[in-house]
């Protein structure tokens, strides 16, 4: 599983693989195993694992970056994209709220305050941490939300915003991110770009790349009510439809924990057109997986001959 393939100082969810490794990992892949589409995984032929490639989300790398390596080495992918943030200039929400706070700039001493459902919040960025120049970021490099504590009132700020907003509607999510952007002076378009139509038709164009549907605003599907959630569902799948001309029948859960959906999600997906999803369970398709319910493996950003020898902790290779 990926998300972006990009060159970066500043991933927080470790969504970035560079260019060079993402080359290197393909060619390992061509190599040691058999990259398939999602659709053929199940499948039994000759002795080498079968190996699918996802991306979620629809980062316009998928297209510039990724695409022209898929296709040196005849790789097929699949891409998830969340339809709602479709040229967006802005980006996605998680992204704006790591511009906001980990990219290079300064933030106000002022308390940020927000009143979230009818609680009021408050942040204070530290003065210590309210400049934030290149060398911070690079220091930083390494940071992982899901692994280690925030090293700094910016990076606290960030992770208790991302868990606030995650569980609000598309509406007040970005309700509250305008505050927070007016609050630290963010105007800048996106640097984590999202795909265009014209880029989405030009990513799937042929047959070495499927779409599939993330949902139209990237919610967190456990926390909508269920009708709310089949339009998210649906939504995502007729908007890329009619964009595209072609049929959408895979799906990955934003997030993809088991908290971020719920069984009826499950149902909903099935029941919606879609003839697979993907979540974020680690883990490989086995012949009693769920075809609702897939198990995915995060691909790191890891060099060729580090890739390699993961590779070989993970499949039998
Ligand atoms: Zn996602």
């Amino acid at each position: 599983m990926y998300h972006r393939v990009a060159e970066t100082n500043i991933d927080p969810w470790q969504l970035c693989v560079s260019p060079q490794h993402f080359a290197e990992q393909m060619d390992t892949l061509t190599s040691l195993t058999e990259p398939v589409h999602l659709a053929n995984i199940r499948e039994r032929s000759g002795n080498r694992p079968r190996v699918a490639i996802t991306f979620d989300d629809g980062y316009a790398d998928n297209l510039i970056a990724a695409k022209p390596i898929l296709q040196r080495f005849s790789v097929p992918a699949t891409v998830f994209v969340s339809t709602g943030y479709t040229g967006s200039q802005t980006g996605f929400w998680w992204d704006r709220l790591e511009e906001i706070f980990l990219h290079p700039g300064s933030l106000p001493l002022s308390l940020l305050t927000l009143d979230i459902n009818g609680s009021k919040r408050t942040w204070r960025i530290s003065e210590a941490d309210r400049h934030y120049n290149d060398r911070d970021c690079r220091r930083h490099r390494d940071w992982a939300a899901l692994k280690s504590a925030p090293p700094t009132s910016r990076h606290a700020a960030f992770c208790e915003l991302w868990q606030q907003l995650m569980n609000l509607s598309d509406e007040g999510r970005e309700q509250h991110l305008r505050s927070v952007a007016d609050w630290a002076g963010h105007s800048e378009p996106a640097v984590a770009r999202c795909m265009t139509q014209a880029e989405l038709r030009d990513l799937f164009d042929g047959d070495l790349v499927h779409p599939g549907g993330h949902t139209v605003s990237h919610c967190r599907l456990s926390a909508l009510q269920p009708d709310q959630q089949r339009e998210e569902i649906v939504g995502c799948r007729r908007q890329l439809e009619d964009m595209l001309s072609r049929k959408v029948v895979d799906f990955s859960y934003p997030f993809g924990r088991r908290s971020d959906y719920t069984s009826y999600t499950v149902e909903a997906v099935a029941d919606s057109g879609y003839e697979r999803a993907c979540t974020n369970h680690g883990g490989l398709v086995q012949p009693d997986s769920d075809n609702n319910e897939l198990p995915r493996v995060h691909a790191a950003d890891l060099s060729g001959t580090e890739f390699r020898s993961w590779l070989s902790t993970v499949i039998d290779v």
